[in-house]
């Protein structure tokens, strides 16, 4: 297979920065001739989402979100997907093109901005962690008066007071909208000032939050004053607008589906983007932004969500909802209308049938269970006990072979020189790990690098 074909084969595309690049520094391609792809069966892949499509397009309840007047404007039929991986490949299906405005899926990246700049303990001095158990826009705050999480509109409120607080409002809003361009790797990025305005004209409960919170001294002092002084917090009345118009505009960018998929996979990447190599985010601080989503980011339906579903996941009045399945991929649906929670309908029916098909809840039995090898981390896995039983072997301790044996490890295991763990314990004398790992039926005709088969012992 030539390059070209190999890129189309699996899912390599056009807009991606390596897709010209020759095979010496390409990692897509060095991936894929050494078998290290994450989803190295796209095919099989890529097939059960277009069923799942299929099966979820029929179906078309909900509402379209009306409370914005400008959000009502947007066709109630659309149903798109896309899914990247963590190496990069794309597989969109449906309505994959029309742009939509970001609206709550904005929270996660808000928060982690908010993290980039600050550390976790001054940041969770102003919102809490806690899911809120009430709807996005409720009146309501936690028992120290703050935020309950930063998924929630209070919550993000206060995680855009804290992005680059002391600077121009201009400048504040193109370092956020800078960094969204680097997480959709400068495909389709845009703001929509129709829906900025409307949000804005109609905002009174947002408002009423951004009251509620300033009343307590939520934006000044937060939990505790000796934490706020750190980054010698200041709050004037009036930086509570900038703070809603901030916010606002944050909600109003917009893009498509191929941005929120590459967002997604960087997020399921550990914060490095598969396309363009660069570290967006910390692991560590991608390790918190998903716990809160896993928790939070689905409004009042997370914690079903969490035990059906699984993985982390944000949700948007436009119709827009992110999962993001760690070192695999992100997938981003797209449906307008919403069910009486607020979540994208077949969004939600679009996850429901996809971890069933492909078992990809986070508490899932990976070993035993994995229909499709989608997982990185299983291919991984296999190669790290592998040696681990070479190594058991080497050492005579059986107590390790009978452990990894009964994981399912592959007791003819071979390494980059062909010795199997049998090759390894033989030659070192090793009586006990020869016959134990002969009674588990490894194979005594195996031959090495030098085809040498293991040699007998007395
Ligand atoms: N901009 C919307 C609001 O503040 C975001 C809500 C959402 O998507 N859940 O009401």
């Amino acid at each position: 297979m030539n390059n070209m074909e190999k890129y189309a084969e699996f899912g390599i595309i056009a807009s991606d920065p390596r897709f010209l690049k020759d095979d010496k520094n390409n990692d897509f391609l060095s991936k894929y001739d050494n078998g290290l792809l994450t989803i190295d069966n796209w095919k099989l892949f890529t097939d059960t989402i277009k069923t799942i499509y299929d099966e979820v397009k029929i179906n078309n309840e909900g509402n379209v979100a009306s409370y914005i007047p400008q959000l009502a404007n947007v066709d109630p039929e659309l149903f798109g997907i896309c899914v990247v991986s963590v190496d990069g490949q794309v597989f969109r299906i449906g309505d994959f093109d029309p742009s939509f405005c970001i609206q709550s899926c904005s929270k996660p990246i808000t928060y982690g901005l908010a993290l980039k700049e600050h550390s976790e303990n001054i940041v969770h001095n102003f919102v809490g962690m806690e899911p809120s158990g009430r709807n996005f826009n409720e009146l309501c705050l936690n028992e120290d008066n703050l935020p309950h999480n930063p998924l929630i509109n209070s919550g993000a409120i206060m995680t855009t007071s804290l992005i680059q607080s002391n600077k121009e409002q201009s400048n504040r809003f193109q370092y956020i909208y800078n960094f969204w361009n680097e997480c959709v790797a400068n495909t389709f990025l845009s703001f929509d000032n129709s829906v900025y305005l409307s949000e804005k004209d109609t905002a009174d409960r947002n408002k009423c939050l951004g009251f509620m919170m300033q009343e307590k001294k939520a934006f000044k002092k937060g939990k505790s004053k000796k934490i706020s002084k750190k980054i010698n917090r200041k709050w004037n009345n009036d930086d509570l607008q900038k703070t809603l118009e901030l916010y606002f505009q944050n909600c109003s960018i917009k893009t498509d589906l191929l941005g929120m998929g590459l967002l997604s996979a960087m997020l399921a990447n550990g914060g490095v983007h598969p396309w363009t190599n660069k570290a967006l985010f910390s692991y560590k601080d991608v390790k918190k932004i998903l716990s809160i989503m896993l928790s939070c980011g689905m409004y009042d339906y997370s914690g079903e969500w969490c035990y059906k579903i699984g993985i982390p996941a944000k949700s948007g009045v436009s119709g827009l909802i992110y999962g993001v399945i760690p070192g695999v991929c992100g997938i981003a649906v797209y449906s307008p209308k919403l069910d009486k929670l607020g979540n994208s309908f077949r969004g939600i029916e679009f996850f429901k049938k996809f971890v069933k098909k492909i078992n990809s809840h986070i508490f899932e039995n990976r070993l035993n269970n994995y229909k499709l090898t989608i997982e990185h981390s299983l291919k991984m896995n296999d190669k790290i006990n592998g040696y681990l039983l070479l190594d058991a072997a080497f050492n005579n301790d059986c107590d390790t072979v009978r452990n990894l044996l009964a994981k399912g490890i592959n007791v003819n295991y071979q390494d980059y020189d062909k010795r199997s763990a049998l090759h390894i314990a033989s030659n070192e004398n090793n009586k006990e790990a020869v016959e134990l790992l002969i009674e588990n039926g490894a194979n005594i005709n195996l031959l090495d690098r030098w085809n040498n088969v293991a040699h007998k012992i007395e």
